[in-house]
């Protein structure tokens, strides 16, 4: 990783309202399920390989787009910030950034940059997109780049702790369980 840029692998497109989840044990792309709501991504949507947030599930980003790509693609993403979700009482952190093989993102090097509408699209989808499902999302604000570098690093290393475990058919619920159960990455 360097100058912030790091891969992120697309699992929706924005625009989408489709909730496509990558299995790390199958291989596939799978439908999660159809958003609730006429909701849809304001952004490209994906995650950070071998990398584990308090979720169970890779470390997530949305990142600012001009042409949506396809689920699966890897794209080079400058790292800018993090928004700082809650999600049912589980912290769910998203990485925020943008296309950096995109010229058009050319001058937004820090979360300044962005305009502040673009940045408030997205913090109001996530805090909609599941209401619907009755279900709760809370936003504790923004996160630097330093927050964000920080997030990262936590998530691999998180992911090295328990790799083997995670690559087991119940791994992923046996460690949520542990988690829960030690107070773990609740809000
Ligand atoms: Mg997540």
């Amino acid at each position: 990783m360097s100058n912030n840029v790091i891969e992120m692998i697309v699992e929706i497109p924005k625009g989408s309202s489709n909730k496509y989840e990558y299995d790390v044990n199958t291989g596939k792309i799978a439908l999660d399920r159809v958003l609730y709501g006429a909701n849809f991504y304001p952004g490209e949507y994906g995650f950070i390989q071998n990398t584990l947030d308090w979720d169970g599930d890779p470390l997530d980003v949305i990142s600012l787009v001009t042409y949506p790509t396809l689920p699966g693609v890897a794209v080079n993403i400058r790292i800018l910030g993090s928004i700082k979700m809650i999600d049912n009482g589980e912290i769910d952190t998203k990485l925020f950034g943008v296309f950096h093989d995109d010229p058009r993102f050319d001058t937004y090097k820090n979360l300044e940059d962005v305009p502040q509408h673009l940045r408030d699209e997205i913090e109001n989808f996530f805090l909609q997109y599941k209401a619907l499902q009755k279900k709760s999302v809370r936003i504790d604000g923004w996160g630097d780049l330093n927050h964000a570098l920080n997030e990262i690093k936590e998530c691999k290393e998180r992911f090295k702790k328990y790799e083997k475990q995670l690559a087991t058919p119940n791994g992923k619920n046996e460690i949520i369980a542990e988690w829960k159960a030690k107070g773990l990455g609740q809000a």
